[in-house]
């Protein structure tokens, strides 16, 4: 009879248990994310003027566990994926870093040293910036530290992403992506993507086919393109590849969700943001062009941080003398 009883509790719950997902919209909530879509939580990553960003996370269930889209820099922006990881009761199974910058990757740390054992898929780009941009980044940062040039809050920031490039052993995948493929992630099959000189000189995005969910990362960036160690041409070509797949919702790497009509806004902004950089028009007319361009993609909050990031972006990157512009763009290996 207890038998019985038990093998009925237990077909209860495998009825039960397989239409709940875990965890709970309750509980992706209390972790501080958002549920988008079944078994697929984000976790906005804050832009305060003034700090360093965290980029955009989002957390899938697998059925081997979780999987995690970018990882943030700050220590309480991960911490928010762990709590939501312990909340779920599943592990992390695996990490994708959509590129190298350290508002995706920084978190790695933290995560690798919770579940060791983590698969980590990212592109190969990251050995190029620890000897390139991120080297060169940490002995200007050392410099002006030296200075006392650099004051709270934005001092334990730059520290941090020092220790972080100082120990970046956890930025390192265990699986290199160099290309586009339809594969089995935590035992979900997805469809990861490639996009050489584009934002980085390797980005890696996300297709789920289940729930049409697009993980674009840094592809897409609110309330403006971060072109740092971007190939702005190579990067136009990436958002056309985003355009052919048949996605409903796409999270970009800074900023909300959107939808189709969302992203094809974005293309057009983009589009002419670099054919206004080309041209001869004042830097102003280019960033007016951007934010009438976004429109509503780029809240009225956040229009002063836009242009302020454009101002900097169109002159000292899209009008940089040719050898520096293009300096991203190298040939796809
Ligand atoms: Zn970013």
């Amino acid at each position: 009879m207890r038998v019985l009883a038990m093998a009925a509790m237990a077909a209860v719950c495998v009825a039960a248990c397989a239409a709940a997902p875990k965890p709970s919209a309750e509980q992706v909530r209390a972790a501080g994310g958002v549920p988008i879509a079944p078994g697929i939580a984000l976790f906005r990553g804050d832009f305060v003027p003034g700090r360093q960003p965290d980029g955009n996370s989002i957390v899938l269930q697998a059925p081997d566990g979780l999987i995690v889209f970018d990882t943030g820099r700050h220590r309480e922006h991960t911490q928010r994926l762990l709590d939501h990881a312990r909340a779920s009761g599943e592990g992390i199974a695996a990490i994708i870093n959509s590129h190298w910058h350290l508002d995706h990757s920084s978190g790695n740390r933290m995560l690798r040293r919770a579940y060791p054992d983590v698969e980590v898929l990212a592109s190969d780009a990251v050995n190029g910036a620890l000897t390139g941009f991120l080297a060169d980044s940490r002995r200007q940062a050392q410099a002006m530290i030296d200075r006392g040039a650099i004051a709270e809050p934005q001092l334990s920031d730059v520290r941090g992403d020092m220790e972080t490039i100082a120990e970046h052993d956890s930025l390192i995948p265990t699986r290199v992506v160099e290309h586009g493929e339809e594969r089995e992630i935590a035992g979900r099959r997805m469809r990861i993507g490639f996009s050489a000189n584009a934002a980085t000189a390797g980005d890696v995005w996300l297709f789920d086919p289940a729930t049409k969910v697009l993980l674009a990362g840094d592809l897409v960036t609110l309330p403006a393109p971060f072109l740092d160690t971007a190939c702005p041409a190579g990067w136009r070509d990436a958002l056309a590849a985003l355009d052919a797949i048949d996605f409903k919702i796409l999270v970009p790497g800074h900023g909300a969700p959107m939808d189709r009509a969302g992203f094809g806004q974005y293309r057009v902004a983009f589009d002419h943001l670099l054919a206004c950089a080309n041209g001869n028009d004042e830097a102003a007319l280019c960033i007016d062009g951007w934010l009438r361009d976004a429109g509503t993609l780029v809240p009225a909050s956040q229009q002063e941080q836009a242009r302020r990031l454009l101002d900097y972006y169109v002159v000292q990157v899209l009008r940089a003398p040719p050898e520096r512009r293009g300096r991203y763009c190298k040939a796809a290996a």
